[in-house]
């Protein structure tokens, strides 16, 4: 997302200073939107960024921000104008800039392979060379940024709901109960089927969307905005079944599938939560607020 977003708004500096690392992996980017009071609501955030001659200063805290701590470079949204969205700018912040630092690791329900911390900005003193786009441009460009990051989640739920429907696949071969492997019930095999079908569902709108961002479609923000809703659930519900298909079993860490269902639990909030993603669907077709 991080390394999308320079490449599109920013300069030819801008892209030849931060992108190789990017692309490569060499660095890690986090995306720093959301606040404590500003989550869903995304536009009240409170972040300044102050002009001061040729530099900004960039004073404020940003909320379950991923990687924080392990990323190099920090997209940051800041406030350099009034109220709303119009007010927004985007800033490259880097570790090394003095007066930024980071809140303790949360103890989360999954996702643990990644830290996620609070990103304290404390008078963060940037050259103005570090704004991408122009003043007021921010919100756009991370609006635009997350059309990318939920496909991203959207691929992420598939992936692990459809490990989660082979794991179960090849244990319902093995497990015997009654004189037979369990496989053979019929009511379990339509079990399969349902999780199947629903994994390929969710994979064809993502292909859809991806294929309408990649065109610049028009519809591309609602589609994204679908699919999004559609695998997280999805890949959430079939993770959830792999569970109990598995029966006790399942509930041991030992045989990976509660892990899956806690990593997909959050997709469901993050990258906008689908009560945010059903505002923008319900938005493309109605045009209202
Ligand atoms: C593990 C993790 C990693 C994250 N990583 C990042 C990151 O890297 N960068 C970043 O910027 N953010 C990140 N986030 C933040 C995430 O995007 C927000 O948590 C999310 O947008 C929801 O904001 P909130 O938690 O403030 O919930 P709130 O906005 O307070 O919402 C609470 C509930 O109300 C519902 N709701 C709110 N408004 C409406 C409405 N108008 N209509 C209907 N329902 C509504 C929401 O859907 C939700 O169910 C991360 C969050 C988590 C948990």
């Amino acid at each position: 997302m991080v390394a999308w977003m320079v490449d599109r708004y920013g300069s030819d500096e801008q892209r030849a200073r931060w992108l190789p690392d990017l692309c490569s992996a060499q660095t890690l980017g986090s995306y720093c939107l959301t606040e404590p009071g500003a989550g869903s609501d995304a536009a009240a955030l409170g972040t300044r960024a102050e002009r001061d001659g040729d530099h900004y200063v960039i004073t404020g805290t940003k909320q379950f921000i991923s990687g924080a701590g392990a990323s190099e470079v920090y997209l940051v949204m800041a406030r350099t104008g009034d109220t709303g969205s119009s007010g927004v700018s985007a800033f490259v912040v880097h570790r090394d800039d003095p007066g930024l630092s980071f809140g303790a690791n949360e103890t989360k329900m999954g996702w643990n392979a990644q830290p996620t911390r609070q990103v304290i900005l404390d008078a963060v003193r940037v050259p103005a060379d570090r704004r991408l786009g122009e003043e007021g441009d921010g919100f756009r460009i991370a609006m635009h940024g997350l059309n990318g990051g939920r496909l991203g989640i959207a691929a992420c739920s598939l992936g692990g709901g459809r490990a989660a429907l082979e794991a179960s696949t090849a244990y319902l071969g093995d497990r015997e109960a009654f004189g037979s492997p369990l496989i053979n019930a019929q009511a379990l095999r339509f079990r399969l089927a349902g999780m199947a079908t629903e994994l390929e569902a969710a994979r064809s709108l993502l292909w859809r969307a991806a294929a309408a961002l990649d065109a610049g479609d028009p519809e591309a923000q609602q589609l994204c905005a679908m699919a999004k809703r559609f695998a997280t659930e999805a890949g959430y519900t079939v993770a959830d079944e792999a569970l109990q298909l598995h029966g006790g079993y399942g509930y041991l860490t030992e045989y990976g599938i509660e892990k899956i269902v806690r990593d997909l639990r959050v997709h469901r909030i993050l990258e906008g939560t689908n009560e945010i993603m059903s505002l923008i669907i319900a938005r493309g077709l109605t045009g209202a607020a």
